[in-house]
């Protein structure tokens, strides 16, 4: 099974829409979409329209969404909204959200699913604090997000999804995971999809390491063979380090 390799930048709280503007003019042409690899950008809500429209062959991913269509939800954002807008892909259960916005994995499960209803592949983050890290929790936390977060998904669903192992300690810290701890958490990853599923399935899952990931450490991660791409925050916002991300990768 060869997977296809998926690098996604992840803007967070950054750029209005002039400045993503600038981004996308700034690296028109350099991501043709004939590279071994798909290359992806999450942006705010507010971004969207004109990511869209400028991406060319990168893709785009709203970074949340709410799982339910419409009603008195003030602020949120649901999934039809975001279909139409044009976005392939969703980025949900961020440790950021789980962590200030008390977004849970049975919240991820049911955005997951309407998610795949809509056709946009959700990408699914899981990961465990630093105090879990050091307490040898990491195989339990991480096996129960995903379990919870898959939680009513069909294997079929399953496959096309992609799943972001995000050590916590690692995000935004410049402490990235050793080469070895995130491959050892990334084959969890999928032993875990395939005791919950099947040996096809878990083949067929994408994986991704998180947590700074930069242009000049890249290339070791994606080499291992349980990860299948990068998430990355910092790295991703200026045009030049993400042109370096894309040519360590292509
Ligand atoms: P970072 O963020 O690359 O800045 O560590 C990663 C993420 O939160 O997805």
């Amino acid at each position: 099974m060869t997977r296809k390799p998926i690098i996604f930048g992840n803007w967070k709280m950054n750029k209005t829409p002039s400045e993503a503007k600038e981004f996308f003019e700034g690296i028109k042409g350099y991501v043709t979409g004939d590279e071994a690899a798909e290359y992806g950008i999450g942006a705010p809500y507010v971004d969207l329209a004109i990511a869209v429209e400028n991406a060319g062959a990168i893709k785009v991913a709203a970074e949340n969404c709410n799982e339910l269509d419409s009603g008195a939800y003030t602020g949120e954002v649901s999934v039809p909204m975001l279909k139409e807008v044009g976005i392939t892909y969703c980025i949900i259960g961020h440790s950021e959200r789980r962590e200030y916005y008390a977004e849970t994995s049975a919240h991820c499960a049911a955005k997951a699913k309407r998610l795949f209803a809509a056709g946009i592949t959700p990408i699914l983050c899981v990961g465990e604090t630093e105090a879990e890290y050091d307490a040898g929790k990491t195989a339990e936390v991480v096996s129960t997000e995903i379990k919870e977060s898959l939680e009513g998904l069909t294997s079929d669903e399953v496959s096309r999804l992609v799943i972001a192992y995000e050590p916590i300690w690692a995000i935004g810290t410049g402490k990235s995971a050793d080469v070895e701890t995130a491959e050892k958490c990334c084959k969890l990853v999928r032993e875990t999809v395939k005791s919950l599923y099947d040996e096809a399935t878990a083949e067929a899952v994408r994986i991704q390491y998180g947590g700074s990931v930069k242009p000049n450490n890249i290339k070791e991660y994606m080499a291992c063979e349980d990860i299948d791409g990068a998430l990355i925050g910092g790295a991703s916002l200026k045009v030049d380090s993400f042109k370096e991300l894309v040519d360590a990768t292509k």
